[in-house]
């Protein structure tokens, strides 16, 4: 089957155009999410650019202005995707400016090379491995973000996958076409159709393929949102009680030694009483604080279960080192600071301490064990730390 390079060219156009109509779609349902119009831009300058490459002769390398231009609309285009991306994975913005100018590289450099009269394949060459930089870049933010879901940590994003890998067949075909550019085909003509062909058959085999899954992101994204409003606390950020049990399965099905602490604030209604409900939810607040600074962020699962009630499950803690951190988040709570209303109030929290056994596979046996505990340290006068030894 004859690869015509006009017909691969119209053909990836029509894909990149699809692309961009999906995705403005999309923003125009949800314009809160900037990546759906970023993406889409991404798509719409890519689309032009292969428009402009249509009307190009693929008999000799473009004129410096004609090439810049469609080279310019071909780098911006990852640049946008790169910014989407960090607004599709809720990271703080960077300036524009640095991607937009990253962007703009390839294009200025074949400007520059055409019209400092470097050979023009040489210079083809070099925005073809410019561009590849840029898909790698993609690639890399992309594939960074695999796997890093703390609520759903052995949740594999399929969609995310699919699309990283896209960008590195893309980047790829970059390169390649860049190789081929310098040493393929009897003539320089020869090799810039052998270049173009690798890049737009890629695009015509991956354009949909990338476009779906990218589809697919968001929708990994709003299960995710899903599962992580469904397992954590709103007013804290920590675990809930489903989060906590979710976490704890994983950890006591492989994980020993494990010890498990209910804290709860004593005398929390005088606060409530005292201070209001917001006053309330302050100390709650800061205590949530609190036990995120002293414990280990790795080694352990927190969680607010009940109104002023929290627990946290330790990982790697033999039953001395669990009892001297427990009495240590005791003894920091008594001497915090709990600042309500410019006012500093004196907390303090009973605290109770259970191991889970070898052969236990749910939390709940060490959890009432531990509660247990607590009561008894509220019924032996509260601000201290008690604990209900292993079955
Ligand atoms: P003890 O020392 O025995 O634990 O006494 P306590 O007052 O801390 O315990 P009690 O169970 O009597 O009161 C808990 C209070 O917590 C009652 C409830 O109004 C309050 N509460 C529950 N959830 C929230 C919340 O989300 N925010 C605030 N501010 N208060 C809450
Ligand atoms: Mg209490
Ligand atoms: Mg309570």
């Amino acid at each position: 089957m004859p690869l015509d390079p006009d017909t691969l060219l119209a053909s990836s156009m029509f894909i990149n155009a699809s692309g961009a109509i999906v995705f403005s779609l999309f923003w125009l349902a949800d314009r809160r999410s900037p990546e759906l119009a970023l993406w889409a831009v991404g798509y719409i300058l890519v689309a032009l650019g292969l428009l402009g490459m249509m009307f190009l002769s693929t008999a000799e390398y473009p004129s410096a202005l004609a090439g810049g231009a469609v080279f310019l609309l071909c780098g911006i285009s990852p640049a946008c995707f790169w910014l989407g991306t960090r607004c599709f994975d809720r990271i703080r913005p960077v300036g524009w400016w640095p991607a937009l100018i990253a962007g703009a590289i390839p294009g200025l450099q074949y400007v520059v090379g055409i019209e400092l009269g470097r050979p023009p394949a040489s210079v083809a060459a070099t925005t073809s491995l410019l561009l590849a930089v840029l898909y790698a870049f993609n690639t890399h933010v992309l594939a960074r973000g695999i796997g890093r879901d703390p609520v759903q940590p052995g949740r594999w994003p399929v969609a995310r996958t699919v699309v990283a890998a896209c960008l590195g067949l893309y980047c790829i075909s970059f390169v390649a076409s860049a190789l081929v550019t310098w040493h393929g085909g009897a003539s320089e003509v020869e090799a810039e159709v052998a270049s173009i062909t690798i890049v737009s058959v890629v695009d015509n085999l991956l354009g949909v393929i990338s476009c779906i899954a990218m589809a697919g992101m968001l929708w990994e994204r709003a299960r995710g949102d899903l599962a992580r409003e469904a397992r954590i606390d709103p007013l804290t950020g920590l675990f809930n009680r489903r989060g906590l049990h979710d976490g704890a399965r994983r950890w006591l099905a492989r994980s020993r030694p494990l010890a498990v602490i209910i804290a709860d604030i004593d005398r929390f209604k005088r606060i409530n009483d005292a201070h209001g409900h917001a006053g309330g939810d302050l100390v709650l607040t800061t205590f949530a604080h609190l036990i995120r600074d002293v414990c280990p962020a790795e080694d352990s699962l927190l969680a607010r279960i009940g109104g002023e009630e929290f627990v946290i499950l330790l990982r790697e803690a033999d039953p001395d080192a669990a009892r001297h951190f427990a009495d240590r988040l005791r003894h920091e709570v008594e001497t915090g600071g709990f600042l309500v209303g410019g006012e500093r109030l004196a907390i303090t929290v009973s605290i109770g301490l259970a191991f889970p056994s070898a052969a236990e596979t749910d939390l709940t046996p060490a959890l009432e064990r531990a509660d247990r505990a607590l009561y008894a340290a509220k019924r032996g006068g509260r601000n201290r730390v008690e604990e209900l030894a292993a079955v």
